[in-house]
């Protein structure tokens, strides 16, 4: 039979467990369907698994390993008595209310009727789809100069990727690195006119061209990177003790098509300062809905905004 409830959320990042917390204080017994280990991590909690040291998330003056963070944010949402569930929603029914939310098989009973659902199922970094990826991620390779610039003062480092994301990580690490190379595919750049002058004017910036990266190296942390020239065909290794993944996002939205409007770009749209979606009763918050910011700090705080817009609009249904 299906178990009713006012609040579920799907997706169990900062965005999701901010949420978790604010509804589960506000007495609306909320579910959150954690997610299940995936192949590019051991466990859901989204991408701050997959980050060593997080330096930035105020409130940690020494800083908090991005597990740690996590376990925390957890324990704080199951101690305010939301139901964590490590589960993954395999279809959601947005068309009728209640909402209709899946774990399982989803030709079989709804698992949940939901009075309102918070959508938090973030995004992913792309990757490059090689071995040594998951091995160095947090150890000297990562997808975010933002968190992570500060650490490679004085190195030599890599950006790899040609869009506007790469040339404003690798604009950004000059301001730490001794000198940055973006490698590139291709020997035109993707991003727009004015992000490929500026990187062109930089004098710490580097471009090896028609390059793609075939290997990183390093057991503790990176200590080279193997690049094939597809012109030439030469593989040669570069002693980078840094690399920075740059290759675009991709949001986790593929059970909502259809269901919620989404942008172009696959992200979900949400109504300016809201985190309403194009259906009354779901909301959107975190990554899967910032194409922007992507900050864990960002995502919590849209999580509390989530939280309280549902608990709004439960409260608005009610009266
Ligand atoms: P993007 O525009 O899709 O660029 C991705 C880049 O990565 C491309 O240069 C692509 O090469 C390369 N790439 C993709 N897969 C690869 C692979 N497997 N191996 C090697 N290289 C690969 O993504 P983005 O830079 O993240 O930007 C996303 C959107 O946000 C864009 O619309 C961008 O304009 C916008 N954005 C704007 C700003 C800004 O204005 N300040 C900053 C960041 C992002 P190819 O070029 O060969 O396809």
């Amino acid at each position: 039979m299906s178990e009713h409830r006012e609040v579920v959320i799907i997706g169990s990042g900062p965005a999701g467990l901010t949420a978790a917390i604010y509804t589960a204080r506000a007495n609306l017994n909320p579910v959150i369907l954690e997610g299940e280990p995936s192949s590019t991590s051991d466990q859901p909690g989204g991408q701050l698994m997959l980050t060593t040291e997080v330096e930035n998330f105020p409130g940690f003056p020494e800083g908090i390993t991005g597990p740690e963070l996590m376990l925390n944010l957890r324990s704080q949402a199951a101690r305010f008595g939301a139901t964590i569930l490590t589960v993954k929603s395999s279809r959601v029914d947005f068309s009728q209310r209640p909402f209709r939310v899946w774990v399982g098989d989803p030709h079989a009973e709804p698992t949940y009727l939901a009075d309102s659902v918070i959508v938090a199922t973030g995004a992913q970094s792309l990757m490059l789809g090689i071995e040594a990826e998951r091995r160095l991620i947090g150890h000297g390779l990562s997808t975010c100069a933002t968190c992570d610039g500060f650490f490679f003062r004085e190195h030599d480092i890599c950006v790899v990727g040609g869009g506007d994301s790469a040339l404003e990580e690798a604009m950004f690490l000059t301001r730490f690195a001794n000198s940055v190379t973006i490698i590139h595919r291709r020997d035109q750049l993707r991003a727009s006119k004015i992000m490929q002058d500026r990187a062109r004017s930089n004098p710490k910036i580097r471009f090896m061209w028609n390059s793609v990266v075939e290997d990183i190296v390093g057991d503790a942390s990176v200590t080279g990177v193997v690049v094939r020239n597809l012109e030439t065909g030469v593989v040669d290794e570069h002693p980078f003790t840094g690399v920075f993944v740059a290759i675009g996002h991709r949001p986790t939205t593929d059970l909502f098509v259809g269901q919620l409007e989404l942008k172009d770009n696959g992200y979900i749209v949400t109504e300016a300062k809201s985190t309403r979606t194009s259906v009354d009763g779901v909301f959107a918050c975190g990554d899967v809905q910032d194409d922007y910011y992507r900050q864990a700090i960002t995502a919590a705080g849209s999580g509390c905004a989530a939280a309280i817009d549902a608990e709004r609009w439960l409260e608005a249904q009610a009266g």
